[in-house]
This record gives structure tokens, sequence and C-alpha cells, in this order.
């Protein structure tokens, strides 16, 4: 049976929002964090595969230290492209990876966004002290929904759907370890053993019920696993973590909880445990609220919320490119994770 929202506790927690005033939720028509998003997506306005190589053709024929390097294929034969600015191998060097989960879409239009702002003279001297490598959309054939099973009651209305899975039905972010499928394997073959990476944010959506002081989270952050990372590695992934919710949290529209959900136990096929576990790279996780498309309602939220979620990947990324950069991340102070609260969820067993 499908999960519904509490819609009681969603009215409570508009009234410690310190209103008085008890909507229905089908009103709550406010398009920023606390907006529940009722209305459906329509996948037109979220990036096909095919956009995406064409925006990464159109930047790399502009951008004079953008590099874009195929490093392997999807199970449906989709080249899969790393996007690379290697000014200096004396700088140290973060991956960005987005779309793990093919129905978690604006983490890829954010990392677009933050490529075409690369090229410009904003982030010019940035580029000068990090190198960063990106991978926009790892499970294109989930994204587009080209898979070797059916989906059934999917929510989102549009040319196509967006999955989790990968063709072969494998949730790539469960494989780091064994490493079965061919997108896996590139990652690691390709990337990871290949370039000397210091730091990793791994960009996901999470689903829309997750709450924080009884307001809905813009996002929820995570670490890797402490009884699974060298000491120094988790140290500088909790600076990682420290440097976006400075930049975040402020923001009208940011509300950050420390992530709980589908990956809080160690598995070394979890990419953000794995990943710090096997190459000592300071891995992040940062989840934004709502996925793309789902079977399940209360993962799915509208396309209103899209433009502060896009805006929160940006965000995160300028901000840890910047603060790796100059150097100033090694000087973060990492005693507000103590204080962060896990993130709850209102959806009733
Ligand atoms: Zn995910």
């Amino acid at each position: 049976m499908k999960k519904q929202l509490l819609t009681a506790v969603i009215s409570g927690a508009v009234i410690l929002g310190g209103s008085t005033f008890n909507p229905p939720v089908a009103d709550a028509a406010g398009k920023g964090p606390e907006h529940q998003g009722n209305e459906t997506v329509n996948t037109q306005i979220l990036h096909s595969y095919k956009e995406m190589m064409s925006d990464l053709e159109r930047q790399n024929k502009k951008q004079e230290h953008m590099e874009v390097e195929v490093i392997g294929q999807t199970v449906k034969g989709r080249d899969i492209p790393l996007v690379k600015y290697l000014n200096n191998p004396d700088n140290p060097t973060i991956l960005y990876l987005a779309q793990q989960h093919g129905d978690e879409a604006l983490t890829t239009k954010g990392m677009l966004d933050f490529i075409k702002s690369l090229g410009t003279g904003k982030m010019k001297d940035v580029l000068e002290g990090v190198n960063i490598l990106m991978i926009p959309m790892y499970n294109a054939d989930g994204a587009m929904a080209d898979v070797n099973y059916e989906l059934e009651g999917y929510a989102a209305k549009g040319p196509r759907h967006l999955t989790r899975y990968n063709a072969n039905h494998v949730d790539l972010n469960r494989d780091h370890a064994e490493r079965t499928q061919p997108e896996t394997q590139a990652l690691h073959q390709n990337v990871l053993q290949k370039y000397d990476i210091d730091y990793m944010m791994d960009l996901h959506h999470q689903g829309a019920q997750w709450v924080k002081d009884g307001k809905y989270v813009s996002g929820a952050i995570f670490y890797p696993h402490p009884n699974h990372t060298n000491e120094d590695v988790l140290y500088r992934s909790k600076q990682l973590g420290a440097v976006v919710y400075d930049a975040i949290e402020p923001k009208g529209w940011g509300h950050l909880a420390k992530y709980a959900g589908k990956g809080s136990t160690y598995s070394p096929g979890i990419g953000v445990y794995g990943i710090a576990n096997q190459y000592d790279i300071s891995t992040f996780l940062f989840e934004m609220r709502g996925t793309a498309d789902n079977a399940n309602d209360f993962e799915v939220l509208g396309q209103k919320s899209n433009g502060y979620l896009t805006k929160q990947t940006v965000v995160a990324m300028e901000e840890t490119a910047r603060s790796i950069s100059s150097g100033a991340i090694l000087k973060e102070d990492i005693s507000f994770w103590g204080d962060l609260p896990v993130q709850e969820s209102i959806l009733e067993d």
C-alpha cells in the first residue's frame, strides 16, 4: 500500500512556524521550500540525455579550460561524459557526481548551470586553485527510463519517465563494492583509479517527506561512515559539509538537516561510504528535497520548487570549489555537525 502524507502533522508544522493560519495542504502554493507540490512534474522541462550532451558540447566549444572525456558506456550504450577542468596537477581535486539515481534530475540541471558559470569571469580565479571533475548524468538510462523492465504507476507526465535504477534494475549507488554494472566499472576504473581525487560530492534527491524543527528541509547532508573511514579523510569530509552548510543555511530557502534514510546503514556499495573507504577520498552526500518521478507519491515534489533546488546545487558546487581553491576549507570548523538535527519523516507506516 502507498504511504500517505500526514496532513495533520503538516498543519501542526505551520502552527509551529508561528502562523495561526492553517491552510489545507493543497492550498500551500508558496512554491518555496515549504511547498508540498501536489502539482505534477512535466518531464519535458528536465534535461534529456541528448540535451545534456548538446549543452556540454556548446560549453566545450566556448570554454578554453574545459575538456570532456568519455569514461565508458551505460548498459544501453550511452556514452558517459566526464567534464574536466585540470589546470594544475599540484592543486587539490574535487569530483562532483550527479544522477546516480535516474529520477534525481535537478542536480544535473544545477551541474550544467555550474559548468556554464565556470566559463564566466566570476569563476576564473577559482579554477586557478582547484581541479574539477564532473559527471552530470551518471545513470543516463534510468534518467531516460530506457530500461529492461516495466515502470508502473509513475507520477510524472511528459514524454518520458525517470527511474532510480539502471537498465538492469540495479541501484548503482549500491554497486560500488561489487561493481557488476558497466556504469560503476567506468567510474571506478576510469575516474577513481585514474585521477588523484581529494574530495567528492555525491548529489542526490530524497523523498519530499523530511522535516527539521517541524519544517520541510531543503536538503539533507551527510559524511562517510566514522567506523569505516580514515580519521583525516572523515575530518575533511566534515569540513566540506561545513562549507555547504554555511553557504546554504542562511539563505531564505535553505533548511538543512543531517541525513537519515535508505542509506543510513553502512554498506561499502554506497558511494559516500565505499569510495571514502576504498580510496581515502573525503566524500560528502547532499540530498535535495523531492524526486522528479516515482511510483510513491510522497517521493515526488512538484516542479514549482525546481528553481530553489537547482540553485541549492549550484551554490553548493560554487562555494565548495571556491573554498578548496583558496584553501579556506582547511580552516573550516566542523563543530556544527554535533548540533545539526537528524531529519524526521512525516509519513505514517
Ligand atoms: Zn539518490
